[in-house]
Protein backbone atom coordinates (compact mmCIF):
# COMPACT_ATOMS: atom_id res chain seq x y z
CA UNK A 1 0.00 0.00 0.00
CA UNK A 2 1.12 3.31 -0.85
CA UNK A 3 2.29 5.41 2.53
CA UNK A 4 -0.50 7.91 3.03
CA UNK A 5 0.97 11.39 3.95
CA UNK A 6 0.29 15.21 4.78
CA UNK A 7 -0.86 17.19 1.77
CA UNK A 8 1.44 19.14 -0.08
CA UNK A 9 1.94 22.77 1.81
CA UNK A 10 0.31 21.49 4.79
CA UNK A 11 2.56 20.20 8.11
CA UNK A 12 1.90 18.19 11.16
CA UNK A 13 3.17 19.82 14.26
CA UNK A 14 4.06 17.71 17.61
CA UNK A 15 5.86 17.60 20.79
CA UNK A 16 8.67 19.38 21.39
CA UNK A 17 7.09 21.83 18.41
CA UNK A 18 4.15 21.86 19.65
CA UNK A 19 5.09 23.17 22.74
CA UNK A 20 6.94 26.41 21.08
CA UNK A 21 3.31 27.00 19.08
CA UNK A 22 1.62 26.78 22.53
CA UNK A 23 3.81 29.02 24.17
CA UNK A 24 3.40 31.72 21.27
CA UNK A 25 -0.25 31.47 21.39
CA UNK A 26 -0.27 32.28 24.72
CA UNK A 27 1.64 35.36 25.04
CA UNK A 28 -0.72 36.61 21.56
CA UNK A 29 -3.89 35.55 24.35
CA UNK A 30 -1.72 38.07 26.92
CA UNK A 31 -0.72 40.89 24.30
CA UNK A 32 -4.57 41.05 22.81
CA UNK A 33 -5.99 40.94 26.38
CA UNK A 34 -3.39 43.70 27.41
CA UNK A 35 -4.94 45.73 24.87
CA UNK A 36 -8.58 45.40 25.30
CA UNK A 37 -9.37 43.37 22.18
CA UNK A 38 -11.53 40.06 22.44
CA UNK A 39 -11.56 37.05 20.54
CA UNK A 40 -13.64 35.73 17.78
CA UNK A 41 -13.89 32.50 16.48
CA UNK A 42 -15.61 32.11 12.72
CA UNK A 43 -16.00 29.16 10.73
CA UNK A 44 -13.21 27.30 8.60
CA UNK A 45 -15.14 27.81 5.38
CA UNK A 46 -17.68 30.33 4.43
CA UNK A 47 -19.52 31.36 1.35
CA UNK A 48 -17.02 31.73 -1.95
CA UNK A 49 -18.68 35.56 -2.37
CA UNK A 50 -17.70 36.84 1.18
CA UNK A 51 -14.20 36.25 -0.11
CA UNK A 52 -15.16 37.16 -3.62
CA UNK A 53 -16.70 40.17 -2.50
CA UNK A 54 -14.47 41.30 0.52
CA UNK A 55 -11.21 40.63 -0.88
CA UNK A 56 -11.57 41.49 -4.17
CA UNK A 57 -11.58 39.68 -7.54
CA UNK A 58 -8.58 41.46 -8.85
CA UNK A 59 -6.33 39.80 -6.24
CA UNK A 60 -3.82 36.70 -5.96
CA UNK A 61 -6.15 34.81 -3.56
CA UNK A 62 -9.15 35.23 -5.05
CA UNK A 63 -7.73 34.90 -9.26
CA UNK A 64 -5.43 32.03 -8.22
CA UNK A 65 -5.32 31.09 -4.73
CA UNK A 66 -8.64 30.19 -3.06
CA UNK A 67 -10.04 26.59 -1.80
CA UNK A 68 -13.46 26.39 -3.48
CA UNK A 69 -15.91 23.57 -3.21
CA UNK A 70 -19.16 22.87 -4.12
CA UNK A 71 -21.13 21.03 -1.12
CA UNK A 72 -23.68 18.11 -1.29
CA UNK A 73 -26.39 21.23 -1.27
CA UNK A 74 -25.17 22.83 -4.41
CA UNK A 75 -23.63 25.92 -2.66
CA UNK A 76 -20.65 27.05 -3.44
CA UNK A 77 -17.76 27.59 -0.21
CA UNK A 78 -14.48 28.51 0.09
CA UNK A 79 -11.98 27.58 2.95
CA UNK A 80 -10.96 30.84 4.33
CA UNK A 81 -7.85 32.64 2.82
CA UNK A 82 -8.07 35.51 5.59
CA UNK A 83 -9.83 36.47 8.16
CA UNK A 84 -10.62 40.44 7.49
CA UNK A 85 -13.80 39.20 5.52
CA UNK A 86 -15.29 36.64 8.00
CA UNK A 87 -14.76 39.35 10.85
CA UNK A 88 -16.40 41.71 8.78
CA UNK A 89 -19.40 39.38 7.95
CA UNK A 90 -19.57 37.96 11.91
CA UNK A 91 -19.94 41.32 13.21
CA UNK A 92 -23.00 42.18 10.52
CA UNK A 93 -24.30 39.33 11.22
CA UNK A 94 -24.53 39.90 15.10
CA UNK A 95 -24.61 43.40 14.77
CA UNK A 96 -21.57 44.11 17.09
CA UNK A 97 -21.39 47.39 15.78
CA UNK A 98 -24.44 48.81 17.74
CA UNK A 99 -22.61 48.53 20.89
CA UNK A 100 -19.83 51.19 19.76
CA UNK A 101 -16.63 50.69 18.46
CA UNK A 102 -15.25 46.69 18.53
CA UNK A 103 -11.57 45.52 18.99
CA UNK A 104 -10.90 42.26 17.80
CA UNK A 105 -8.48 39.37 17.53
CA UNK A 106 -8.40 35.99 15.93
CA UNK A 107 -5.71 33.18 15.87
CA UNK A 108 -6.22 30.04 13.41
CA UNK A 109 -5.89 28.93 10.52
CA UNK A 110 -6.09 30.26 6.46
CA UNK A 111 -5.94 28.20 3.57
CA UNK A 112 -4.19 29.36 0.23
CA UNK A 113 -3.33 27.51 -2.47
CA UNK A 114 0.32 28.55 -3.34
CA UNK A 115 3.86 26.98 -4.80
CA UNK A 116 5.07 25.52 -1.22
CA UNK A 117 7.98 26.55 -0.17
CA UNK A 118 10.14 27.65 2.92
CA UNK A 119 7.76 30.32 4.47
CA UNK A 120 4.55 29.93 1.97
CA UNK A 121 2.50 27.01 2.64
CA UNK A 122 -1.12 26.18 1.78
CA UNK A 123 -2.33 25.63 5.00
CA UNK A 124 -0.84 28.14 7.19
CA UNK A 125 -1.51 30.39 10.60
CA UNK A 126 -2.41 33.79 11.23
CA UNK A 127 -3.07 36.04 14.25
CA UNK A 128 -5.01 39.07 13.39
CA UNK A 129 -6.76 42.41 15.08
CA UNK A 130 -9.49 44.00 13.37
CA UNK A 131 -10.33 47.85 15.48
CA UNK A 132 -13.52 49.13 13.96
CA UNK A 133 -15.31 52.30 14.21
CA UNK A 134 -12.35 54.42 14.84
CA UNK A 135 -10.85 56.89 11.49
CA UNK A 136 -8.63 58.30 13.26
CA UNK A 137 -4.92 57.70 12.55
CA UNK A 138 -4.31 56.94 16.42
CA UNK A 139 -5.85 53.10 15.90
CA UNK A 140 -3.33 52.87 13.06
CA UNK A 141 -1.02 53.05 15.82
CA UNK A 142 -2.57 51.25 18.29
CA UNK A 143 -2.66 48.23 15.86
CA UNK A 144 1.15 48.49 14.63
CA UNK A 145 1.97 48.46 18.62
CA UNK A 146 -0.15 45.31 19.13
CA UNK A 147 2.57 43.57 16.80
CA UNK A 148 5.59 45.61 18.12
CA UNK A 149 4.46 43.91 21.58
CA UNK A 150 4.81 40.44 20.51
CA UNK A 151 7.59 40.87 18.34
CA UNK A 152 9.22 42.53 20.86
CA UNK A 153 8.68 39.71 24.05
CA UNK A 154 9.86 37.43 21.42
CA UNK A 155 13.52 39.68 21.11
CA UNK A 156 12.26 40.08 17.28
CA UNK A 157 13.90 42.97 15.48
CA UNK A 158 11.84 43.57 12.66
CA UNK A 159 11.53 46.82 10.17
CA UNK A 160 8.50 48.58 10.10
CA UNK A 161 7.70 49.49 6.48
CA UNK A 162 4.77 51.61 6.27
CA UNK A 163 2.65 53.71 3.21
CA UNK A 164 -0.56 55.69 2.06
CA UNK A 165 -2.67 54.23 -0.65
CA UNK A 166 -5.28 57.23 -0.33
CA UNK A 167 -8.85 56.76 -0.66
CA UNK A 168 -12.06 57.25 -3.05
CA UNK A 169 -11.37 60.66 -3.84
CA UNK A 170 -7.72 60.69 -4.72
CA UNK A 171 -6.71 57.28 -5.62
CA UNK A 172 -8.48 58.23 -9.38
CA UNK A 173 -5.74 60.62 -9.91
CA UNK A 174 -2.92 58.05 -8.44
CA UNK A 175 -4.69 55.35 -10.50
CA UNK A 176 -4.07 57.42 -13.76
CA UNK A 177 -0.80 58.67 -12.99
CA UNK A 178 0.26 55.37 -12.75
CA UNK A 179 -1.11 54.12 -15.86
CA UNK A 180 0.39 56.84 -18.05
CA UNK A 181 3.73 55.49 -16.16
CA UNK A 182 3.50 52.02 -17.14
CA UNK A 183 1.58 52.26 -20.21
CA UNK A 184 4.56 53.07 -22.28
CA UNK A 185 6.48 50.35 -20.29
CA UNK A 186 4.15 47.37 -21.09
CA UNK A 187 6.41 45.53 -23.53
CA UNK A 188 8.87 45.32 -20.50
CA UNK A 189 7.02 44.26 -17.30
CA UNK A 190 6.17 40.86 -16.95
CA UNK A 191 2.86 39.22 -18.30
CA UNK A 192 1.18 39.16 -14.91
CA UNK A 193 1.95 42.83 -14.76
CA UNK A 194 0.36 43.57 -17.90
CA UNK A 195 -2.70 41.93 -16.81
CA UNK A 196 -3.41 43.56 -14.16
CA UNK A 197 -2.09 46.94 -15.20
CA UNK A 198 -5.61 47.95 -16.52
CA UNK A 199 -7.60 46.04 -13.94
CA UNK A 200 -5.88 47.47 -11.00
CA UNK A 201 -2.29 49.13 -11.86
CA UNK A 202 -1.79 49.57 -7.89
CA UNK A 203 -0.83 45.88 -7.89
CA UNK A 204 1.89 45.96 -10.39
CA UNK A 205 3.62 47.80 -7.30
CA UNK A 206 3.63 44.84 -5.34
CA UNK A 207 5.17 42.65 -8.18
CA UNK A 208 8.07 40.11 -7.13
CA UNK A 209 9.18 39.66 -10.73
CA UNK A 210 12.61 40.75 -11.36
CA UNK A 211 11.45 42.12 -15.14
CA UNK A 212 9.32 44.64 -13.28
CA UNK A 213 12.22 46.10 -11.00
CA UNK A 214 13.12 49.19 -13.06
CA UNK A 215 9.59 50.29 -14.25
CA UNK A 216 8.59 49.87 -10.21
CA UNK A 217 10.88 51.64 -8.82
CA UNK A 218 10.97 55.28 -11.19
CA UNK A 219 6.88 54.90 -10.75
CA UNK A 220 5.47 57.89 -9.23
CA UNK A 221 4.73 57.61 -5.30
CA UNK A 222 1.23 58.15 -3.77
CA UNK A 223 2.58 60.48 -1.59
CA UNK A 224 2.44 63.11 -4.21
CA UNK A 225 -1.19 62.56 -4.93
CA UNK A 226 -2.76 62.36 -1.26
CA UNK A 227 -5.56 64.61 -0.91
CA UNK A 228 -5.61 67.03 2.14
CA UNK A 229 -7.50 64.37 4.29
CA UNK A 230 -5.56 61.69 3.19
CA UNK A 231 -2.37 63.88 3.86
CA UNK A 232 -3.38 64.68 6.81
CA UNK A 233 -3.94 61.37 8.49
CA UNK A 234 -0.47 59.79 6.98
CA UNK A 235 1.31 62.76 8.64
CA UNK A 236 -0.07 62.15 11.98
CA UNK A 237 0.39 58.18 11.49
CA UNK A 238 3.73 59.19 11.53
CA UNK A 239 3.99 61.89 14.21
CA UNK A 240 2.16 59.01 16.52
CA UNK A 241 4.84 56.73 15.55
CA UNK A 242 7.59 59.18 16.13
CA UNK A 243 6.09 59.98 19.74
CA UNK A 244 6.15 56.12 21.00
CA UNK A 245 9.35 55.61 19.55
CA UNK A 246 8.71 53.02 16.86
CA UNK A 247 11.38 53.32 14.05
CA UNK A 248 9.75 53.10 10.40
CA UNK A 249 10.58 53.46 7.18
CA UNK A 250 8.14 55.18 4.46
CA UNK A 251 7.90 52.97 1.56
CA UNK A 252 5.50 53.66 -1.67
CA UNK A 253 6.25 50.27 -2.78
CA UNK A 254 3.69 48.32 -0.08
CA UNK A 255 0.51 48.64 -1.76
CA UNK A 256 -0.94 45.44 -0.08
CA UNK A 257 -2.50 42.14 -1.88
CA UNK A 258 -5.92 43.33 -0.70
CA UNK A 259 -8.43 45.37 -2.88
CA UNK A 260 -10.22 46.89 0.06
CA UNK A 261 -7.30 48.51 2.06
CA UNK A 262 -7.57 52.45 2.16
CA UNK A 263 -5.07 55.00 3.48
CA UNK A 264 -2.38 53.23 6.09
CA UNK A 265 -0.79 50.21 4.78
CA UNK A 266 2.13 48.31 6.48
CA UNK A 267 4.36 45.66 6.70
CA UNK A 268 6.94 44.43 9.36
CA UNK A 269 10.07 42.98 7.38
CA UNK A 270 12.73 40.37 8.81
CA UNK A 271 15.73 40.04 6.87
CA UNK A 272 15.68 36.37 8.37
CA UNK A 273 13.44 35.22 6.01
CA UNK A 274 14.17 35.98 2.57
CA UNK A 275 12.55 36.17 -0.55
CA UNK A 276 8.68 36.08 2.10
CA UNK A 277 9.91 38.57 4.21
CA UNK A 278 7.08 39.93 5.68
CA UNK A 279 6.08 38.94 8.80
CA UNK A 280 3.29 41.04 9.41
CA UNK A 281 1.11 42.61 7.08
CA UNK A 282 -2.45 45.10 7.56
CA UNK A 283 -3.60 48.46 7.33
CA UNK A 284 -6.80 50.47 7.00
CA UNK A 285 -9.69 49.59 5.45
CA UNK A 286 -12.77 52.43 5.46
CA UNK A 287 -14.81 51.06 2.96
CA UNK A 288 -15.12 47.01 3.43
CA UNK A 289 -17.60 47.07 5.93
CA UNK A 290 -19.91 49.25 3.77
CA UNK A 291 -18.44 46.95 0.63
CA UNK A 292 -20.15 43.84 2.70
CA UNK A 293 -23.52 45.64 3.32
CA UNK A 294 -23.22 47.26 6.46
CA UNK A 295 -23.18 50.72 7.64
CA UNK A 296 -20.14 52.81 6.80
CA UNK A 297 -17.78 51.67 9.46
CA UNK A 298 -13.80 52.60 9.32
CA UNK A 299 -11.58 49.67 10.62
CA UNK A 300 -7.88 49.16 10.53
CA UNK A 301 -5.90 45.88 11.36
CA UNK A 302 -3.57 43.24 10.39
CA UNK A 303 -2.25 39.63 9.84
CA UNK A 304 0.68 37.72 10.71
CA UNK A 305 2.00 34.82 10.16
CA UNK A 306 2.41 32.21 13.00
CA UNK A 307 4.92 29.88 10.55
CA UNK A 308 6.85 32.61 9.43
CA UNK A 309 7.19 34.28 13.47
CA UNK A 310 8.74 30.91 13.98
CA UNK A 311 10.81 31.20 11.01
CA UNK A 312 12.33 34.31 12.74
CA UNK A 313 12.55 32.87 16.11
CA UNK A 314 14.64 30.20 14.88
CA UNK A 315 16.73 32.01 13.04
CA UNK A 316 16.94 34.90 15.94
CA UNK A 317 17.93 31.72 18.07
CA UNK A 318 16.14 33.15 21.10
CA UNK A 319 14.60 29.95 21.98
CA UNK A 320 17.00 27.45 21.26
CA UNK A 321 15.85 24.96 24.02
CA UNK A 322 12.82 25.06 26.62
CA UNK A 323 13.78 25.20 29.93
CA UNK A 324 13.41 21.30 31.69
CA UNK A 325 10.14 20.91 33.11
CA UNK A 326 8.06 18.05 34.92
CA UNK A 327 8.49 15.04 36.67
CA UNK A 328 9.26 11.97 35.26
CA UNK A 329 8.30 8.57 37.25
CA UNK A 330 10.16 5.83 37.02
CA UNK A 331 8.53 2.33 39.30
CA UNK A 332 10.78 -0.55 38.27
CA UNK A 333 8.86 -3.68 37.83
CA UNK A 334 4.93 -4.59 39.15
CA UNK A 335 5.50 -3.91 43.07
CA UNK A 336 6.69 -0.52 42.25
CA UNK A 337 4.68 0.58 39.92
CA UNK A 338 1.53 -0.57 42.29
CA UNK A 339 2.95 1.82 44.44
CA UNK A 340 3.70 4.52 42.78
CA UNK A 341 1.06 4.58 40.55
CA UNK A 342 -1.36 6.10 43.55
CA UNK A 343 1.58 8.57 44.25
CA UNK A 344 1.23 9.68 40.52
CA UNK A 345 -2.68 10.36 41.24
CA UNK A 346 -2.34 12.15 44.04
CA UNK A 347 0.93 14.33 41.71
CA UNK A 348 -1.70 15.06 38.57
CA UNK A 349 -4.17 16.22 41.15
CA UNK A 350 -1.34 18.61 42.96
CA UNK A 351 1.08 19.25 40.59
CA UNK A 352 -0.68 22.29 38.97
CA UNK A 353 1.37 23.30 36.00
CA UNK A 354 4.22 20.74 36.36
CA UNK A 355 3.68 17.87 33.84
CA UNK A 356 4.01 14.11 35.42
CA UNK A 357 4.79 11.34 33.18
CA UNK A 358 5.09 7.48 33.87
CA UNK A 359 6.64 5.08 32.22
CA UNK A 360 4.88 1.65 32.13
CA UNK A 361 7.07 -0.53 31.04
CA UNK A 362 9.08 -3.11 31.94
CA UNK A 363 12.74 -0.83 30.42
CA UNK A 364 15.79 -0.78 32.81
CA UNK A 365 16.54 1.94 34.47
CA UNK A 366 19.38 3.47 32.61
CA UNK A 367 16.56 3.78 29.18
CA UNK A 368 14.01 5.14 31.00
CA UNK A 369 16.36 7.66 32.21
CA UNK A 370 17.30 8.52 29.14
CA UNK A 371 13.96 8.88 27.43
CA UNK A 372 13.22 11.01 30.28
CA UNK A 373 16.23 13.20 29.34
CA UNK A 374 15.08 13.57 26.25
CA UNK A 375 11.44 14.28 26.63
CA UNK A 376 13.33 17.43 28.83
CA UNK A 377 12.53 16.47 31.82
CA UNK A 378 13.28 18.27 35.10
CA UNK A 379 13.61 15.52 37.78
CA UNK A 380 12.83 11.85 38.29
CA UNK A 381 10.92 9.66 40.86
CA UNK A 382 12.66 6.42 40.78
CA UNK A 383 11.79 3.16 42.93
CA UNK A 384 13.19 0.00 42.11
CA UNK A 385 13.92 -2.89 44.59
CA UNK A 386 16.39 -1.83 46.09
CA UNK A 387 13.55 1.90 47.24
CA UNK A 388 11.30 -0.58 48.10
CA UNK A 389 13.70 -2.70 50.49
CA UNK A 390 14.48 0.65 52.10
CA UNK A 391 11.47 1.89 52.53
CA UNK A 392 12.09 5.67 50.09
CA UNK A 393 12.02 6.81 46.71
CA UNK A 394 15.06 8.61 45.19
CA UNK A 395 14.71 12.20 43.78
CA UNK A 396 16.81 12.97 41.02
CA UNK A 397 17.15 16.29 39.79
CA UNK A 398 18.04 15.48 35.82
CA UNK A 399 19.76 18.94 35.22
CA UNK A 400 21.74 19.37 38.38
CA UNK A 401 22.29 15.74 38.21
CA UNK A 402 21.92 15.68 41.79
CA UNK A 403 19.58 12.92 43.88
CA UNK A 404 18.34 12.75 47.39
CA UNK A 405 15.93 10.25 49.38
CA UNK A 406 12.46 10.61 50.37
CA UNK A 407 11.25 8.32 53.08
CA UNK A 408 8.10 6.59 51.81
CA UNK A 409 4.77 7.43 53.89
CA UNK A 410 1.81 5.58 54.15
CA UNK A 411 -0.27 9.57 53.08
CA UNK A 412 -0.06 9.60 49.32
CA UNK A 413 -1.43 13.15 49.34
CA UNK A 414 1.41 14.05 51.75
CA UNK A 415 3.90 12.11 49.85
CA UNK A 416 3.01 14.26 46.58
CA UNK A 417 3.30 17.36 48.73
CA UNK A 418 6.49 16.90 50.09
CA UNK A 419 7.48 15.82 46.54
CA UNK A 420 6.37 19.07 45.13
CA UNK A 421 8.15 20.91 47.36
CA UNK A 422 11.44 19.24 46.61
CA UNK A 423 10.58 19.98 43.03
CA UNK A 424 9.30 23.64 44.01
CA UNK A 425 13.27 24.18 45.69
CA UNK A 426 15.31 23.42 42.40
CA UNK A 427 17.89 25.58 42.21
CA UNK A 428 17.38 27.27 38.37
CA UNK A 429 18.50 26.01 35.55
CA UNK A 430 20.85 28.05 33.26
CA UNK A 431 19.83 27.28 29.38
CA UNK A 432 22.01 28.33 26.84
CA UNK A 433 20.57 30.47 23.77
CA UNK A 434 16.96 31.49 26.17
CA UNK A 435 15.76 34.61 26.42
CA UNK A 436 13.39 35.13 29.60
CA UNK A 437 10.45 36.79 28.75
P1 LIG B 1 2.95 37.53 0.43
O1 LIG B 1 3.23 38.81 -0.30
O2 LIG B 1 4.14 36.97 1.17
O3 LIG B 1 2.24 36.51 -0.41
P2 LIG B 1 0.43 38.35 1.43
O4 LIG B 1 0.33 39.78 1.10
O5 LIG B 1 -0.28 37.35 0.60
O6 LIG B 1 1.96 37.93 1.61
P3 LIG B 1 -1.26 38.67 3.73
O7 LIG B 1 -2.47 38.26 3.00
O8 LIG B 1 -1.07 40.07 4.10
O9 LIG B 1 0.04 38.14 2.96
O10 LIG B 1 -1.10 37.78 5.05
C1 LIG B 1 -0.48 38.28 6.22
C2 LIG B 1 0.66 37.40 6.66
O11 LIG B 1 0.28 36.04 6.63
C3 LIG B 1 1.88 37.45 5.75
O12 LIG B 1 2.69 38.55 6.08
C4 LIG B 1 2.55 36.15 6.09
O13 LIG B 1 3.29 36.25 7.30
C5 LIG B 1 1.38 35.22 6.31
N1 LIG B 1 1.08 34.41 5.11
C6 LIG B 1 0.34 34.75 4.04
N2 LIG B 1 0.28 33.75 3.15
C7 LIG B 1 1.00 32.73 3.69
C8 LIG B 1 1.32 31.40 3.26
N3 LIG B 1 0.87 30.90 2.12
N4 LIG B 1 2.10 30.64 4.07
C9 LIG B 1 2.56 31.12 5.25
N5 LIG B 1 2.29 32.34 5.71
C10 LIG B 1 1.52 33.15 4.95
MG1 LIG C 1 0.31 36.09 -0.93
Amino acid sequence: MEKLAAPRGTADVYPPQSERWQSLEARIHQIARRFGYGEIRTPTFESTELFVRGVGDATDIVEKEMYSFTDRGGRSLTLRPELTAPVVRAILEHNLLAQGPQRLYYVGPIFRYERPQKGRYRESHQFGVECFGYAEPEADVEVIQICRELLRAHGIDATLEINSIGDAACRPAYRDALLAHFRPRAGELSAESRQRLERNPLRVLDSKAPEDRAAVESAPSFENHLCGPCAAHFSRVRALLDAIGQPYHVNPRIVRGLDYYTRTVFEFISDALGAQSAVCGGGRYDDLVAALGGPATPGVGFALGLERFLMVLDAVGHDARPARDGIAVIALGETARTRLVPLVAELRRESGAVPITIDYSEARIGSQLKRADRANARAAIIAGDEEIARRALTLRDLALRTQSDLEEVADHGAAARSVLEWYRALPGEIVPGTLAV
